[in-house]
C-alpha cells in the first residue's frame, strides 16, 4: 500500500507534464495514487468496463457523477425506489439548479420511452432495489436510454458484481457503494464509479478531484482485501437468504415475505434474467403492524440492529422508524414499504443460528 499524499519529481516540466491527465504519473493523491489505481483496475475488470474511479463512499461516486453531468434545465429520470441518499442529492439539485426529477416504475421500455423529452439526460436504476428486492428491466431499460443518448447510470451496490454487470446490458456508468458486498466487513466506507467509455470517466475524475470525493488509500487497500473473498461470500450471502426466505414464508406469524428468488415475488423473472443469484436482501412483515416489526427487530440477539448491509454479519431495520421515518403510512404505500416491514440484510452466519435468532425474535402463532 501506499500512504504518499505527494510525490516527488526531479523536474518542474515532468511535474507540470504529469498533472494534465488523470493519467499522469502520480502527483498528489487526491488526483491519484498507486493503491486507489490498483482497486480501480481490478473494479473496471470486475465491471467490464473502460475506467473506474475509486471515491470516498458510494455517496461520493453518485454525487460526483451527477454533478459532473447535470446541468440547469436537464432532466432526470429514475426508478422509484431508489436509495434515499441518492434521491435526496437529486432533490438538492432540483430545488437549487432547476432540474427536474421524475420517478418510473422500471418495468419495461415503453413507459421509458414514453417519458423521454429532449431535455433528458440521465436514467438513474438500481439492479436490486431496497428494502423490497425490485429488480427493473435492465436491457430494455437501457437499450431505451442508448438509442436516445440518454446518459444511464445503474447503481450494482445490493448485487455486486458476482451476480450482475450491468455494462453488460447497455448501462454507461455502474456505481457501489463498496462499503457494502465488496468491502464486506462493515469496516470501511469506500464508492466506485465504474464507465463503459473513457470520456465520461476523465469528466466525473475532473468533478470527483474538485470536490474531494476521491478514494483514501487506506480505504482502498482495505476493499481489495475485501474484494478478494467476494464470490465466496456472496455464495453463503444468497444461500442464507433463499434458507430464510423459505422458512419465513412458512412461519405463521408472517404475512408476507419479499426476496425476488421467491417465485411469487414481481421481479423473480426479470431476476433470473438479469442475475445471478437472487442476493441477500430479505424483507418481511411480520403479523401485527409497526409494533411488531420494531419488537422483531429489538428482540434478535444474533443478528444486529443497524444500518448497512453487506458484510459478514446480518443486519436487521424496521425502515418504517429508521430510513423511512419521516414517511406517513401512505408516502410509505408508495415507497413500497408496509408499516411493520422488517429488512434483513442476511450475512454469512449458519443458516440454523440465524433461524433460531429470527423464531425467538418472532411473536409465537
Ligand atoms: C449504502 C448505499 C449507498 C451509499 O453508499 P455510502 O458508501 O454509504 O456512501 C448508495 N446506494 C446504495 C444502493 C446503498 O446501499
Amino acid at each position: 500500500m501506499v500512504r504518499s499524499s505527494a510525490f516527488a519529481y526531479d523536474s518542474a516540466d515532468a511535474l507540470a507534464a504529469a498533472m494534465a491527465t488523470p493519467d499522469g504519473d502520480f502527483v498528489y493523491s487526491r488526483r491519484g495514487n498507486p493503491t486507489v489505481r490498483t482497486l480501480e483496475r481490478v473494479m473496471a475488470g470486475l465491471e467490464g468496463g473502460a475506467r473506474a474511479l475509486a471515491a470516498a463512499s458510494g455517496m461520493g461516486a453518485i454525487s460526483s457523477t451527477l454533478l459532473a453531468l447535470l446541468r440547469p434545465g436537464d432532466h432526470v429520470l429514475v426508478q422509484s425506489c431508489l436509495y434515499g441518499g441518492t434521491y435526496a442529492v437529486l432533490s438538492d439539485l432540483a430545488e437549487r439548479f432547476g432540474i427536474e426529477v421524475e420517478r418510473i416504475s422500471g418495468d419495461g421500455a415503453g413507459e421509458l420511452s414514453a417519458r423521454l423529452r429532449p431535455a433528458t439526460r440521465l436514467l438513474l436504476l438500481e439492479t436490486l432495489a431496497n428494502p423490497t428486492g425490485e429488480v427493473p428491466d435492465l436491457s430494455g431499460l437501457l437499450g431505451v436510454a442508448r438509442r436516445a443518448g440518454v446518459v444511464s447510470l445503474v447503481d450494482n451496490s445490493l448485487a455486486s458484481p458476482a451476480l450482475c454487470r450491468p455494462i453488460e446490458f447497455g448501462a454507461d456508468i455502474v456505481v457501489h457503494s463498496t462499503t457494502k458486498y465488496l468491502g464486506g466487513h462493515s469496516d470501511v466506507i469506500g464508492g466506485v464509479a465504474v464507465f463503459a467509455d473513457a470520456e465520461l470517466y476523465e469528466q466525473v475524475w475532473r468533478r470527483a478531484v474538485e470536490l474531494g470525493a476521491t478514494a483514501d488509500p487506506f480505504a482502498a487497500w482495505l476493499t481489495l482485501r475485501g474484494i478478494q473473498t467476494l464470490p465466496l461470500r456472496m455464495r453463503q450471502h444468497c444461500r442464507n437468504a433463499a434458507f430464510l426466505a423459505a422458512r419465513l414464508e412458512l412461519h405463521p406469524a408472517v404475512k408476507q415475505v419479499y426476496w425476488p428468488g421467491l417465485a411469487t415475488h414481481p421481479s423473480h423473472e426479470r431476476a433470473r434474467r438479469f442475475l445471478s443469484g437472487f442476493g441477500a436482501m430479505v424483507s418481511f412483515e411480520p403479523a401485527g403492524g409497526r409494533d411488531a416489526g420494531r419488537a422483531f427487530a429489538e428482540r434478535l440477539r444474533i443478528a444486529q440492529l443497524a444500518l448497512s448491509l453487506g458484510g459478514v454479519e446480518t443486519l436487521v431495520t424496521h425502515p418504517a422508524s429508521t430510513s423511512h421515518r419521516e414517511l406517513d403510512d401512505r408516502a410509505l404505500q408508495a415507497a413500497g414499504v408496509s408499516a411493520g416491514m422488517v429488512r434483513m440484510a442476511v450475512g454469512i452466519e449458519h443458516p440454523e443460528d440465524l433461524w433460531n435468532d429470527i423464531e425467538q425474535a418472532l411473536p409465537s402463532a
